[in-house]
């Protein structure tokens, strides 16, 4: 909005108080209202019911695993609790203890910028619903979000922090805001290399994001489906690539360039792993969870890569240039 700020000279420094305007926020949130979000997971193709719960300030996002015969695993949505990454992000391990999937709610979860809840699963899988994180944000909102008396912190990323991992790779830099830059490069044609850049704030995840959907290949279909993978996966929560390298799905693409809207989507929700949200650019090249993983372990491991900040102030909203570094002995809130 650099309309906002008359005299502003070089786009560069329009660009940098475009991101200051961005409010965040001072105070930490929860759901006004409980609400429950029922459907099919994708890799199991079972149904599964997930009920969303308001929680206090320093509970985090939690999620309660209920078991089949009722036990319950609690599984703090963190960087620690982050199990297998080949098809998903998977929390926890073994078949009644873990819940898979959980990238495109945490993703709604961190763009909406709630911090504390609690959601009841009773399968191993967060539902699909469309395969994008559209139906969450829709039910966040129609919930309400609640205000808290805790001020929020924010991991600032202070140095460059790089991950390499054959030819994909990512990095963490300095940034006044919250930015993604996602590369992505397939060899099909129907993708092809595509990229997107932006601040990622409530209003841009809602329009620019969260409608992407999941995507794969015709081709991988049947040996997912040997392996027990993909059984719920469908054209309705899924852009299908066929063998002629056309998309399948009747109703086409949400966006022309809707893959790598995805890949940002799903890098968004791995990232709110953090267990707080951070300011910084992440930038990604071919990308994907277990990179995603990789590089968060990398910027937590080094404690010279980051502090803990929050507002000096009361207001609720605040730019990024008015937090402060708090000592953060004990802080460690992406740990279980
Ligand atoms: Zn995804």
């Amino acid at each position: 909005m650099p309309g906002l700020v008359p005299g502003v000279g070089t786009a560069d420094r329009q660009e940098k108080w475009g991101s200051m305007a961005l409010g965040l926020q001072g105070f930490e949130t929860t759901f006004a209202n409980p609400f429950t979000i029922r459907g099919i997971g994708v890799h199991s193709g079972a149904e599964v019911t997930a009920v969303f719960n308001p929680a206090e300030s320093g509970t985090g996002i939690v999620f309660q695993r209920i078991g089949p015969h009722g036990e319950v695993t609690e599984l703090k949505a963190v960087s620690a609790t982050v199990g297998n990454t080949d098809f998903c992000t998977v929390l926890g391990s073994g078949p009644t203890r873990s819940i898979a999937t959980v990238e495109h709610v945490m993703a709604a979860l961190y763009a909406l910028g709630i911090d504390n809840a609690v959601i009841e699963v009773d399968g191993a899988e967060m539902p699909v619903m469309d395969g994008s994180s559209a139906v969450f944000i829709e039910a966040i909102e129609q919930a309400g979000i609640k205000t808290l008396s805790k001020k929020r912190r924010y991991i600032r990323v202070l140095k460059t922090v790089r991950v390499d991992a054959g030819s994909s790779w990512a990095e963490f830099h300095p940034y006044d805001g919250t930015r993604f830059e996602v590369d992505i490069d397939f060899d099909s044609p129907a993708i092809g290399r595509q990229s997107w850049k932006g601040d990622v704030t409530p209003a841009s995840f809602k329009t620019e994001l969260s409608r992407a959907r999941t995507f794969g290949f015709m081709r991988d279909v049947e040996r997912l489906w040997a392996a027990g993978l993909a059984l719920g996966s469908s054209l309705e929560n899924s852009v299908v690539i066929g063998d002629d390298n056309r998309v399948i799905n009747m109703e086409g693409l949400r966006y022309a360039d809707e893959f790598v809207r995805h890949k940002t989507l799903d890098a968004v929700g791995d990232l709110a792993l953090a267990g707080a949200p951070f300011l910084g650019l992440y930038r990604s090249y071919r990308g994907g969870h277990k990179v995603n993983a990789m590089a968060l372990k990398a910027l937590l491991s080094e404690a010279s890569a980051y502090e803990i900040v929050e507002s000096a102030g009361q207001r609720p909203s605040v730019a990024a240039p008015e937090l402060i570094a708090v000592a953060q002995a004990g802080y460690r809130p992406w740990t279980a």
